[in-house]
């Protein structure tokens, strides 16, 4: 079989390393979008730049995630390098315009011949929430009536994320803050019950976490300009979010089982495994109200927001009791496990958003020993921390913690938080 796929991967530059993985459902987070790959080719590459390969070598497309500006000039180099590569490419001439998920898309096919054996190309735009998606596909013609189902199947799944939407069964109620705000319940915990029978056994164990106490605690802390509901519930993606549109934090019952996985290997007790989940996902709460409390009270904050975000999950922790320092630490180790697997795979985005895995863990260490030097020295030692970075974690984290006091002070119901 002549590889179509060679082609693509030529001109995937940027996908020079990188894990060969099988999944169903993909995110592609920074254009808001999933899809679901088929289980038998292989993804390589990144979330903005991912070749498919099908089992044979048959099929191959390339998903390039581009700014909408760069739209035209993204399609004219996937045009213009398949035009080097191919003889007798004959595009039809207009592209049609289409719907896919809701969502404004335009396509155009094509023909070629690659190596002396006849294939076809065709392009897809997408019209993204956020960001457009461009897709270019090659397919030997003599394989073409063997993948059309599962192509057809392919284009089809590609939709919007689905937590932008609330889900229909999602009644938040997000009341306007009344004249007696400061008695009001703000904070609120709620559980929606999954779809997906999998996800029970996380819904039920997101019960367990005593949530209700958190936001109890916050409420007698804060106060916020108006309700400001924790929801836990399926999302179709594994991820947390702050939501300025519904002023909502929504834990998915996803992540808890993405969390399960990362940590089952590593434990010897379902109890130690609990633990770890339950920490890892108090962890992530207290990093999504980073974001809510900047989103809401309209903080301001300069470098990275994810950075802030973090850093007030690691103070609340610190200063909270030892379940609050076993809850940093399994974040840690998670962005430890995670980033070990990076570095392994070489799978890195370097433009994203958050801090790289490994940085983060060890900014959760810096401020746990920046906060308490004689309970983490030894976690400092473990972990390799150079004598000078910990030296700066001690002048640092008092500073930080000075910040976060400061912006929230407002905000305080009676004093300043502690
Ligand atoms: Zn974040």
């Amino acid at each position: 079989m002549r590889r179509v796929a060679a082609v693509a991967s030529a001109w995937l530059v940027l996908c020079s390393v990188s894990a060969t993985a099988r999944a169903e459902v993909r995110v592609l987070r920074s254009a808001s979008l999933t899809l679901d790959v088929p289980s038998s080719w292989s993804i390589k590459g990144t979330e903005d730049e991912m070749l498919l390969v099908d089992a044979k070598g048959e099929l191959a497309i390339i998903l390039r995630v581009v700014e909408s500006k760069d739209l035209a000039k993204g399609l004219e180099n996937a045009e213009a390098y398949i035009g080097k590569h191919m003889t007798g490419v004959q595009w039809n001439s207009q592209a049609k315009p289409l719907q896919i998920g809701g969502m404004e898309a335009s396509n155009r096919d094509g023909t070629a011949t690659y190596q002396g054996r006849p294939v076809r190309l065709g392009s897809l735009i997408v019209a993204a929430p956020q960001k457009t998606l461009l897709l270019v596909g090659v397919i030997d013609r003599a394989a073409e009536a063997a993948h059309q189902a599962e192509l057809t199947a392919f284009i089809g799944s590609i939709q919007p994320v689905k937590h932008v939407a609330a889900p229909s069964s999602w009644t938040v109620v997000t009341p306007e803050r009344s004249a007696d705000a400061a008695t009001d319940a703000l904070f609120s915990v709620q559980y929606l019950p999954p779809r997906t029978p999998r996800l029970k056994v996380w819904a039920d164990l997101s019960h367990n976490l005593k949530t209700e106490q958190i936001a109890d605690a916050l409420n007698k802390t804060f106060t916020m300009p108006r309700a400001m509901p924790i929801v836990f519930l399926e999302c179709g993606t594994v991820n947390a979010f702050y939501t300025p549109e519904k002023h909502a934090i929504l834990v998915c019952y996803e992540l808890l089982e993405y969390f399960n996985g990362i940590f089952r290997p590593t434990v010897k007790t379902d109890y130690e495994l609990g633990r770890k989940i339950g920490g890892v996902t108090m962890f992530t709460l207290m990093h999504e109200l980073g974001h809510a409390f900047i989103g809401e009270l309209e903080l301001p904050a300069t470098g990275k927001e994810e950075d802030a975000a973090d850093q007030l999950a690691s103070i609340i922790l610190s200063r909270s009791n030892e379940t609050g320092r076993e809850s940093a630490l399994a974040a840690a180790e998670w962005f430890s496990i995670e980033g070990r697997k990076q570095l392994a795979t070489q799978d890195i985005a370097w433009y994203d958003e958050h801090s790289f895995n490994l940085e983060r863990m060890f900014d959760i260490i810096c401020i746990l020993y920046g906060d308490n030097q004689a309970e983490n020295a030894a976690l400092v030692k473990q972990v390799g921390i150079s004598d000078n970075r910990a030296a700066r974690c001690v002048r640092d984290t008092p500073k930080l913690i000075k910040s976060w006091k400061a912006l929230l002070k407002p905000h305080g119901r009676h004093s300043s938080p502690q």
